[in-house]
C-alpha cells in the first residue's frame, strides 16, 4: 500500500516560520486560509478589492492586494479559478515573487500544461485536497479533515517536501491521510475522475437512463425518483462500504440485476472510449480546447449549458424538488464542486 502520512507523523515546524499568502478567498481559499490561521500559522489573504475581500476580513484575516501579499510571503498558494491563475501569475504573483520563496497549487493543471511557468528559484509545490473546499473547512471544524494530496515539481531550498507536508497538515489533511503524488499524476487522474466517472459519465448515464424510460412512454415523474433522486442513496452506500455494502443493502433482485445488467451498459467499449479520453488528458488535447474555449469567451460552454439546463429531466427535477423542501435546504448551500 502506498505511504499515508497522518497528523502525528507531519512535523510542522518548518512552516511555523514562514509568512503564508494565500491569493483567492473562494472555495478552497476560505478554507485554507482559517484552517491554516487555526494551526497556528501566519496567513495573508491576496485579493482584489471586492466581495472576497470584505468577506476576508468579517472572518478576522489579514488581506492585502495580491502583489503585496506575495511580496512579503514565504510560501504562495494560488487559489484563484485555474482559468485565470496565467493571467494574474504574469502580472501580479511573478514580478513580486521572493527569490527562495515556494509558490504552490492545490491543482497541477496550469504547471503541469505549461500554463504557468515558475522561474527556476523558488519551490514548487502541490497540496490537493480531494473534496469541495467547503467540506475543507466544515470537517476541520469538526475536528476530521479531507484527504489530500501533495506534490513536489521543484525543490530549490530542500525543503519543499518539508513544507508541502506541513502545508497538508495545516489545512487538516492529516486527520484523513495525506498522499504523495507529482503533477503530471495529479492533474491526469483528477481531469480523467471527473469526466469519466464523477461528472460527465454520471451524468450522461443518468440522463441515457431517464431518456429510455421517458422515450418508452413511462412518466417522468418516475423517471427522475428512479434514475436521479435514488442516486444519492446508492452513492451514499459506496462511500460508506464499498460495492460490497452497496450490494448488501439493496434487494438480492437489484443485486442480481447490477450483476447481469450492469456490465451489458457499462462494457468494454464503453472501457475503449474511456480510454480515449485518458489519452486526450494525457496529450494535452483536453488542456489545448479548454484554455482556446475560454480565449473566445466560452462560446460552447455556454451554448452546451443552456441546452443541458433546458434537459426535461431538469425541468421535472425543478418541479418535483419545489415539493420536496428537505432536499432544496440541503442544497442552498454555498456553490461547491466536485473534487474541483
Ligand atoms: P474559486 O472559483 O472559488 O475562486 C474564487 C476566488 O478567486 C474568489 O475569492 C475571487 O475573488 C478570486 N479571484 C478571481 N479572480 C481574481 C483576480 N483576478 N484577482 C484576485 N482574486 C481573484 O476557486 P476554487 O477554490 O474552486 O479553485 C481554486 C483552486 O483550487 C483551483 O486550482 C482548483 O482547481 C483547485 N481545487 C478546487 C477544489 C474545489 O473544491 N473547488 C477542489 C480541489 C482543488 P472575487 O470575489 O474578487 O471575485
Ligand atoms: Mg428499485
Ligand atoms: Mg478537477
Amino acid at each position: 500500500m502506498a505511504q499515508v502520512y497522518y497528523h502525528n507523523d507531519i512535523q510542522d515546524e518548518v512552516l511555523q516560520s514562514k509568512k503564508v499568502a494565500v491569493i483567492g478567498y473562494g472555495s478552497q481559499g476560505h478554507a485554507h486560509a482559517q484552517n491554516l490561521k487555526e494551526s497556528g500559522h501566519n496567513v495573508v489573504v491576496g485579493l482584489r478589492q471586492g466581495k472576497s475581500w470584505e468577506k476576508a476580513e468579517q472572518d478576522g484575516l489579514e488581506v492585502k492586494e495580491v502583489a503585496d501579499a506575495v511580496a512579503e510571503a514565504d510560501v504562495v498558494m494560488v487559489l484563484l479559478p485555474d482559468e485565470y491563475q496565467p493571467k494574474v501569475y504574469e502580472e501580479q504573483i511573478k514580478p513580486n515573487l521572493k527569490e527562495g520563496a515556494a509558490l504552490a497549487f492545490a491543482h497541477g493543471f496550469n504547471v503541469h500544461f505549461n500554463q504557468v511557468v515558475p522561474p527556476s528559484n523558488v519551490d514548487v509545490f502541490l497540496v490537493a485536497p480531494k473534496g469541495p473546499g467547503h467540506l475543507v473547512r466544515r470537517t476541520f471544524e469538526e475536528g476530521a479533515g479531507v484527504p489530500a494530496l501533495f506534490g513536489v515539481e521543484q525543490d530549490v531550498s530542500g525543503e519543499a517536501r518539508e513544507i508541502a507536508l506541513a502545508y497538508a497538515k495545516g489545512i487538516g489533511g492529516g486527520r484523513a491521510g495525506v498522499l504523495e503524488t507529482s503533477f503530471q499524476e495529479e492533474t491526469e487522474t483528477d481531469l480523467f475522475g471527473e469526466q469519466a466517472v464523477l461528472c460527465g459519465g454520471l451524468s450522461s448515464l443518468v440522463k441515457a437512463g431517464f431518456e429510455t424510460l421517458t422515450e418508452a412512454g413511462y412518466q417522468p415523474e418516475v423517471a427522475y425518483f428512479e434514475c436521479m433522486h435514488e442516486l444519492k442513496l446508492i452513492v451514499d452506500l459506496m462511500y460508506e462500504g464499498g460495492l460490497e455494502g452497496m450490494r448488501y443493502s439493496i434487494s438480492d433482485t437489484a443485486q442480481w440485476g447490477d450483476f447481469v445488467s450492469g456490465p451489458r451498459v457499462v462494457n468494454e467499449d464503453t472501457k475503449e472510449r474511456m480510454k480515449d479520453v485518458l489519452t486526450d488528458i494525457q496529450t494535452g488535447k483536453f488542456a489545448k480546447g479548454w484554455i482556446l474555449e475560454n480565449q473566445v469567451n466560452r462560446a460552447e460552454f455556454n451554448a452546451i449549458n443552456n441546452r443541458e439546463n433546458n434537459h426535461q429531466i431538469e425541468k421535472v427535477g425543478r418541479e418535483l424538488r419545489e415539493l420536496m423542501p428537505f432536499v432544496k435546504k440541503s442544497q442552498s448551500k454555498e456553490k461547491e464542486v466536485v473534487n474541483h
